[in-house]
């Protein structure tokens, strides 16, 4: 197994195994000892593409997983990569999801988030929590993680599709209102939500905690070029944060006061481009 020795200079690593998620979403396998939290990110850099933000979907301090959504020119050229290839990575990088012994947590994905709050499950389960999952998506085709999540003892799964295809039709915010309400039902409280996602998604779920009273931590993902805080490029209206210093993961307490958390994000040039 390869160890790590540097965090903020890359190091290259095999691809040790591909596992197909779904059409367009591959989760990536390294032997490698990484020593992530639940939250953080890796820079991955695909030789002769680029180099881009990658959550750790797994980290047990032998192997660590990503889970990657073919998008764009970057995850193309990884998508096109062999078991055994050759990609650099530095990290982790970033801030991370904080579990206490016993929260009663909600944990709710839409998208690729689903791997990382995946990661957190796992670590909240060390930590003798209750979890509550929810995933949210378009219809069942786009609802990943499901069997990893099935595989968790004690967690309660949840899902909501806007078609209706899969579990509660409808938006996973309605989804959380309810579970919140049916866990307070049971005299019990949900003390902390966690949540990755589209960002709007991740707005409206920040919403529902807020008022619903619970703390709410979400990953603010801005367009990242170095990782580490000197390029700039992540900096957050109207404050100037760094995403990937400050962040990725931050309390909604704050987020909320961002006035483009929501709203738009810039592309690599710095440009505005307003969420639709
Ligand atoms: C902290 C952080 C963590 C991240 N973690 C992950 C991760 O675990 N898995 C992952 O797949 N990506 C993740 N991303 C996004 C990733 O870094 C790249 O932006 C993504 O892979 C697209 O790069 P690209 O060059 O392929 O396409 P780009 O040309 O950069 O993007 C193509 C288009 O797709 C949009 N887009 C980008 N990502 C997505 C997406 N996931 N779903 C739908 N549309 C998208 C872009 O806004 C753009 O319009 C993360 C980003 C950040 C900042």
């Amino acid at each position: 197994m390869e160890s790590k020795k540097f965090d903020t200079r890359p190091v290259t690593i095999q691809i040790k195994k591909i596992i197909k998620e779904s059409d367009n979403v591959n989760t990536y396998v390294f032997e490698y000892s990484l020593g992530s939290k639940p939250g953080q990110f890796v820079m991955m850099w695909i030789p002769g593409v680029d180099e881009k933000p990658m959550s750790v979907a797994y980290d047990d301090g032998n192997e660590f997983w990503v889970t990657v959504c073919d998008v764009g020119p970057a995850s193309n050229a990884l998508f096109k990569m062999k078991e055994g290839d050759y990609i650099g990575i530095r990290g982790p990088f970033g801030t991370y999801y904080y579990i206490e012994e016993g929260d009663h947590l909600a944990l709710v994905a839409g998208g690729y988030g689903a791997a990382p709050m995946y990661f957190a499950a796992i670590e909240a389960l060390k930590k003798n929590c209750k979890i509550e999952f929810l995933i949210g998506a378009r219809s069942k085709d786009f609802v990943l993680y499901v069997n990893k999540i099935l595989g968790l003892h004690d967690v309660n799964l949840h899902i909501s599709t806007n078609d209706g295809s899969m579990g509660f039709t409808g938006l996973v915010t309605d989804l959380l209102e309810n579970v919140i309400k049916e866990i307070e039902e049971k005299g019990e409280k949900i003390n902390k939500v966690f949540t990755c996602g589209p960002e709007v998604m991740m707005k409206f779920v920040g919403d529902v905690s807020w008022k619903s009273g619970i703390d709410c931590y979400v990953s603010v993902e801005k367009y990242m070029k170095c990782g580490i805080g000197v390029c700039g490029q992540c900096t957050v209206d109207p404050s100037g944060v760094l995403a990937c210093k400050q962040g990725s993961v931050m309390k909604y307490n704050y987020v909320r006061t961002l006035s483009e958390f929501g709203k738009y994000h810039r592309d690599a040039q710095g440009k505005k481009i307003y969420f639709a």
